[in-house]
């Protein structure tokens, strides 16, 4: 599965937006880039993060339509998980850390915070 780092470079996107998302969100990343452009977006990206469960995407300038292509991938990722681009939904892992998964990602992950 593509990593986010290869994304940015593949898209020429701007790596200032490092932190990024999990591998589970990359093709639906791709989809929105390439969306995006063919609506006129000029590939300004301010930042692209996970926040709350749910995909972040930040630009520049854009069109109502470039916004609204945005909100859809964003509220389309509260049902794809973050991990492994499994369908997913909303978790809470260990009471406090709200995350987009699928059942068994949610398992390794709870497993994972319980070891710390
Ligand atoms: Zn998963």
């Amino acid at each position: 599965m593509k990593n986010y780092r290869q994304f940015c470079e593949e898209h020429n996107l701007n790596p200032v937006c490092s932190s990024g998302v999990g591998p589970g969100w990359i093709p639906l990343l791709e989809n929105l880039v390439v969306d995006l452009k063919q609506l006129g977006w000029d590939g300004d990206i301010q930042q692209i993060k996970e926040k709350f469960a749910q995909l972040r995407f930040y630009i520049g300038k854009g069109t109502d339509a470039i916004h609204n292509r945005i909100d859809l991938a964003e509220k389309e990722s509260l049902t794809v998980c973050e991990e492994c681009g499994d369908p997913g939904s909303l978790h809470t892992l260990c009471g406090r850390l709200l995350k987009t998964l699928c059942e068994p990602c949610k398992v390794v992950k709870t497993n994972k915070m319980n070891q710390r």
